[in-house]
């Protein structure tokens, strides 16, 4: 969130490339020049089409409005002296149609004038730190059917650090784009013959059954059973769960023995048909079935963007059936399991929110007070700070939403908690309570990490492709000085592998310098290294990641370190 302040500079700097503009290209038409989340842009009718090379340009023309230092005045004029300032301008002219009152707001800052409503910095040598950062298409009130603009984006910062830092993150940003990483390191790759479908290579995948035995393992704390349903069902069932009704555009169907079938978008109805298979008693709940699920959606080519946004993905999916009584312990319990997974991989800074009742849904007032206190005082108990998203919820229960901040600054959502009361309507769930009688359940489907797949993305840029010792695909590699160690180094990886560590030789024959060289580039986090004097005392040096080393290691301190950073 940036400040009044921060947005006050960056629409100043709007205008600023504004008034550049209209000295380079005096024919240009002017629209609007917001500043926006992260900085600002300035949408225009060109006199000729702008290029990126332009950009040069039209910053050294800003440095020099800069230093001329022109007060930048704001004043209130007659809608019809306004007119006149922009005869030509259809865009500026039909804003001041639509502006209430008699009045607008003109800004002026020397000879530059710009319909504005106001909130701008003193003058133009306030804005010393900007940017230019690209040109693009848009149209006139981002409709489509409307006049094609270029759009001069931009940002500004009222420091230098400030704007070395956010240029330095953009350069990280591609530097360490999952896609780029995920090619440099060896981990995934896509194909002309499965566009959106992820194929995981040995090293991208051993990351992946880590990662899943870390939650796997956590499922056995949290009495959940984990399950597996089938990924084809008939289509019957998804008109039972109304995701067909809903979600049809994004499924894809199929038929069997002259029986329509669609694959699974999602993997709740199989969770149902498992509960619903027998009579379920009060003494069961939570009943907590667990799945890492495989599901496919049909979105869109255009919308598919590496591993962020594919059409099959495995969601570490859970259903949990329940009283209404036990909703609040339930949601208490899966808080910490999401807190003991983001702490463990690193994510600090988790956002909490909690959508509420929307202007449509199902259930009684009774049923969503209930269940909206139950999540409130699970936050409370858990003492966990939490946004309010009044109204936003889905139509069939209110929800919990965790989005977790990465190292470069950006949020993502994973983790939900979504009460779910038309599932159990559906499928009229039951289990027979204390009494004998029969009870609907609450239905509640809860993820931590999402997808896999995105979860994945997010995890390789955060760690900017060095995961931790205990998610590397390779922990240790062994590197001879020559190839008369190589049968010892053989034999260091035999017990290495024997005590579960991931441990590999280098077979190359490149010299040492050269096999310390690709480990690093692999972002492997140990090297033993192992020359004459190491075989004959049975020793190795470590070389750490970045670039400490250890000497004289006995295999035994070897293993016992690596132990103690593996889980
Ligand atoms: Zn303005
Ligand atoms: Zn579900």
């Amino acid at each position: 969130m940036q400040s009044n302040d921060l947005k006050t500079l960056r629409h100043s700097a709007a205008h600023l490339a504004a008034h550049a503009m209209s000295r380079l290209f005096p024919k240009t038409i002017f629209t609007i020049g917001p500043a926006t989340e992260t900085g600002f842009f300035y949408d225009v009718l060109p006199e000729r089409n702008l290029k990126e090379d332009d950009l040069l340009f039209i910053a050294a023309e800003m440095q020099k409005i800069v230093l001329q230092n022109f007060p930048i005045e704001h004043r209130e004029i007659l809608k019809e002296e306004a007119r006149k300032i922009f005869p030509h301008n259809k865009f500026k002219l039909e804003l001041i149609d639509q502006i209430p009152g008699d009045t607008v707001g003109i800004a002026t800052q020397g000879e530059f004038v710009d319909l504005c409503k106001g909130g701008h910095v003193e003058k133009t040598g306030d804005i010393k730190h900007f940017k230019l950062l690209s040109i693009s298409g848009s149209y006139w009130r981002a409709d489509r059917n409307n006049q094609g603009l270029q759009r001069i984006s931009g940002t500004a910062f009222f420091t230098a650090e400030d704007l070395a830092a956010y240029e330095q993150q953009q350069q990280d940003l591609i530097q360490y784009d999952h896609r780029r990483l995920g090619k440099e390191l060896d981990l995934f790759s896509f194909h002309d013959e499965g566009v959106g479908f992820p194929f995981f290579h040995p090293k991208g995948k051993t990351i992946l059954n880590v990662l899943t035995d870390y939650i796997r393992s956590l499922l056995n704390y949290y009495n959940y059973q984990e399950v597996s349903a089938p990924i084809l069902l008939e289509e019957s069932l998804w008109h039972q769960s109304g995701h067909y009704q809903h979600y049809n555009n994004f499924m894809y169907f199929t038929e069997i023995d002259g029986i329509k079938h669609a694959i699974r978008p999602m993997n709740c109805p199989g969770h149902i048909l498992l509960f619903k298979e027998r009579r379920r008693s009060y003494r069961e709940l939570p009943l907590k079935y667990a799945e890492f699920g495989l599901v496919h959606r049909h979105e869109l080519s255009g919308v598919l963007h590496g591993l962020l946004r594919v059409r099959a993905f495995t969601q570490d999916d859970g259903h949990i059936f329940c009283s209404q009584e036990q909703i609040e312990s339930v949601i208490l319990e899966t808080i910490s399991f999401v807190d003991t997974v983001f702490k463990k991989l690193q994510f600090d800074d988790v956002i909490i929110k909690v959508a509420t009742r929307p202007a449509t849904s199902m259930g009684s007032d009774a049923q969503w007070s209930h269940a909206i206190n139950a999540l409130k005082n699970a936050l409370s108990k858990a003492k966990k700070e939490f946004i309010l998203l009044e109204g936003e919820g889905a139509f069939y229960g209110p929800k919990i939403e965790f989005h977790i901040k990465d190292s470069m600054g950006r949020s993502w959502q994973c983790g939900t908690i979504q009460v779910d009361f038309n599932q159990p309507e559906n499928f009229t769930l039951e289990y027979i309570d204390n009494t004998g009688s029969r009870v609907r359940p609450v239905m509640i489907h809860r993820a931590i990490l999402g997808s896999l797949e995105r979860f994945f993305a997010v995890l390789l840029e955060h760690y900017k492709g060095n995961f931790p010792f205990w998610l590397c695909p390779t922990q240790i590699r062994v590197l001879t000085i020559t190839d008369k160690q190589k049968e010892y180094a053989e034999n260091v990886v035999k017990l290495l592998k024997k005590e579960g560590l991931r441990a590999e030789t280098d077979q190359s024959s490149d010299p040492i310098s050269g096999k310390i060289k690709s480990a690093q580039q692999e972002k492997i986090p140990w090297m033993l290294v192992i020359g004459d004097k190491e075989v004959q005392k049975n020793r190795v040096t470590l070389r750490q990641r970045d670039g400490s080393q250890t000497f004289d290691l006995t295999l035994e301190q070897i293993v016992e370190k690596a132990k103690q950073i593996s889980i």
